[in-house]
């Protein structure tokens, strides 16, 4: 079953494709001959040119980037980058405004108060992070902000922006932390002057973060912006400005290609969505013996939390989960509950598997 593997239902790092892996074994000893394998090689060598030169070509291809926009492999997580955009895209005295939905969008907003006026155009927290804004009448935007910054998926409260993003206006730009749902479905880039997204949930292992950036938004840091958080510094230099992390832009880059192997990212939303929509059927349909918190028209499609009736019996859930081989479904720790996280590469199969064992645990619980 699932070739000798768990379902690995973690948050991030995250399961992987196994073919992917299985290539990378492969490369780690010798990559394509050349007698080393990936983690050795100079970041200036041909190899290594190669594999950084496609993987950007591959995830230009797979979310069709306009020429336009940079794409840079940074480091630092998706956390440094709360720091980087208030300090690329602001002066101290510009305004910036944050849509807060979930943990992640919070520390990015208070990240920002630190290098600009950050305004808390609309929260969350006093619904338990469980819906998202469905209209700008709902917002206290900024006239004049820099940027209206808002997280497209939230993993630890499993809140997801759908269709909808709000309008920005002229002179404002719309960026966006799509860490947890980073290549899970098409998206119109055009729409965004910044997207990013720490690789270690869907598209690669921990060590590098994506980010998308508008050409024209690039060059404008404050002067005490670190080298390494200036756009500029990497824009300029093809992300190689320094060591890159490469290890995990070489896994990237498989991942990518093995994307656009499967069709794409409209043949990818569709697994997506069909996944999500067996394991919340599963939780709707239980009587309320399991619950999922989240407003139905926004739930994730990449995290899937949901509830039962005490902590005993989430734990006894999640322990006897891992014996038959789904591991890492405890809920995030600042919200407990149980926490399923079905990226791209978790197959249909695992959350099927998943399904099967609520329907049998439940019928043995339910009082
Ligand atoms: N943003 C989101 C939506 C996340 O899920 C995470 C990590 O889980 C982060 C940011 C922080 O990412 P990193 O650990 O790469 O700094």
């Amino acid at each position: 079953e699932n070739d000798g593997r768990v379902y690995n239902f973690a948050a991030g790092p995250a399961t992987l494709p196994a073919n992917v892996v299985k290539k990378a074994q492969q490369d780690l000893y010798n990559w394509q001959g050349c007698g080393m394998s990936i983690m050795e090689m100079s970041h200036r060598g041909k190899e290594f040119l190669s594999v950084i030169q496609k993987a950007e070509a591959d995830l230009r291809a797979l979310l069709a980037i306009p020429d336009n926009y940079e794409v840079l492999f940074l480091q630092g997580g998706a956390s440094t980058l709360f720091s980087a955009i208030p300090l690329n895209l602001c002066s101290p005295e510009d305004t910036a405004d944050f849509i807060v939905t979930g943990s992640w969008g919070d520390k990015a907003y208070k990240e920002a108060q630190k290098y600009c006026k950050a305004n808390l155009a609309w929260s969350g927290k006093a619904t338990k992070y469980t819906s998202i804004p469905s209209s700008g009448s709902e917002l206290k935007l900024t006239p004049g902000a820099k940027f209206v910054h808002v997280c497209a998926n939230e993993t630890i409260h499993g809140v997801e922006f759908k269709d909808w993003y709000p309008a920005v206006g002229e002179g404002t730009i719309l960026v966006a932390d799509m860490s947890s749902n980073f290549c899970s479905k098409p998206v119109d880039v055009s729409k965004f002057g910044v997207i990013y997204a720490g690789a270690q949930k869907n598209v690669g292992p921990s060590g590098v973060t994506i980010a998308i950036v508008r050409k024209d938004l690039v060059g404008g840091a404050q002067p005490t912006t670190p080298v390494m958080l200036d756009f500029k510094t990497h824009a300029d230099n093809k992300s190689l400005y320094n060591t890159p992390p490469c290890f995990a832009i070489y896994m990237c880059g498989l991942v990518f290609e093995d994307l656009l192997h499967q069709g794409g990212l409209e043949a990818i939303a569709r697994k997506n969505n069909d996944k999500a929509e067996i394991l919340y059927r599963a939780i709707d349909g239980s009587d309320g013996f399991y619950k999922c918190p989240v407003e139905a028209s926004v739930r994730s499609v990449m995290n899937v939390p949901f509830t039962m009736a005490s902590p005993e019996m989430e734990a006894a859930f999640v322990k006897e989960a891992a014996g038959k081989g789904m591991v890492q479904l405890k809920g995030h720790r600042s919200v407990g509950g149980v926490r399923a996280s079905i990226y791209n590469a978790m197959p249909r199969a695992g959350v099927e598997k998943l399904v099967a064992l609520m329907k049998d645990f439940q019928a043995r619980h339910q009082a």
